[in-house]
């Protein structure tokens, strides 16, 4: 990525102050004690003469805090710095492409409360303007930030990996574009954001499941629930695309399980997934066709068309959902 804050005089300090924002927001002179620590042309010797040197540079008028400022990279509030949602995925960027020092763990937990606040609002301000989809992610993300406000748990922190890389992936094609990252909204990155939720989501249905996988299908079962009916049959629609796809994918050159399955296909309704089941209780083996709403809502709980019992997809038995 070679934008402007990467060219040119400024290019060495910019970059200096925003890894040390990141482990948390900092007055301009600890940022100016922090280059002076790092960069090796700064002679420690005199340090505090050095450290007064930079942060002059850094405060004056139009110097590199303005600069980054302006640029949306950071925010400044009551004299302190910390990175805006932008300048953690510049910070992000680098540290996974260009050998950027600050840990990635470390990055995301200290912004994790930084961020949860403003991103929540940011998300019910646009709640409208969602896809039904969106508002599924959007809804279980508010959901955690409200449960966690300071620390996320365990899995979400397992998970972050997996929908920060779609993120990112987002933000490489939108600079590729030529776009100018000044024009970038906090609300279009919240959307990737939501739209990262959802990959990890499509994600968890691997088997065995993870325990961050059944967190994460648990939060977004209750937020199905929450959402309103035309978005509900929506959100089904998707999965069932989804699951429709996968099943036909691992049936692969098998025609008369294919045939089968069409069959069923078709004789579903809007609401209507088909399933691939495997019956602990009565051994029925087959695709049955299962009612979106209440998987969604139950924590993909299959229901059994022979004797009508509950089956869990992650039930021991189970290759169920998918065959
Ligand atoms: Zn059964």
């Amino acid at each position: 990525m070679s934008l402007l804050i990467w060219r040119g005089r400024k290019a060495k300090y910019n970059k200096y102050v925003l890894e040390a924002l990141s482990d948390g927001e900092k007055a301009a002179w600890d940022i100016a004690k922090y280059i002076v620590k790092h960069d090796p042309a700064h002679v420690r010797r005199n340090w505090y003469h050095q450290a007064q040197k930079v942060n002059s540079n850094l405060v004056r008028r139009g110097g590199v805090l303005d600069d980054l400022v302006e640029g949306y990279f950071i925010r400044r509030e009551e004299g302190k710095y910390s990175l805006t949602i932008l300048g953690f995925m510049y910070v992000l960027y680098h540290i996974n492409y260009a050998g950027w020092k600050p840990a990635k763990d470390k990055l995301f937990l200290s912004y994790w409360p930084i961020f949860t606040g403003m991103m929540a609002e940011i998300l019910e301000e646009n709640f409208a303007q969602y896809s039904p989809i969106e508002r599924l992610a959007a809804v279980g993300l508010a959901e955690v930030f409200r449960v966690y406000p300071e620390k996320p748990p365990l899995w979400v922190q397992k998970l972050w990996e997996e929908m920060s890389s779609s993120v990112m992936q987002r933000l490489i094609e939108y600079l590729t574009l030529g776009k100018n990252p000044d024009e970038l909204s906090q609300n279009e990155i919240n959307r990737w954001v939501l739209e990262g939720v959802f990959e990890a989501l499509k994600n968890c249905f691997r088997i065995p499941p993870t325990e961050e996988s059944k967190q994460l299908i648990s939060i977004m079962c209750n937020s199905f629930q929450k959402l309103a009916e035309e978005d509900k049959l929506m959100v089904t629609q998707t999965f069932k695309t989804i699951v429709h796809d996968a099943i036909y994918h691992r049936i692969g050159r098998r025609e008369n399980l294919k045939k089968s399955f069409i069959e069923k296909v078709k004789q579903t309704q809007p609401h209507q997934i088909v399933c691939y089941t495997k019956c602990p209780h009565c051994n029925y083996n087959g695709f049955s066709i299962q009612d979106g709403f209440k998987i969604l809502s139950s924590n993909f709980t299959l229901q059994c068309e022979k004797c009508q019992k509950q089956i869990n997809i992650y039930s021991k038995t189970t290759e169920n959902m998918f065959t």
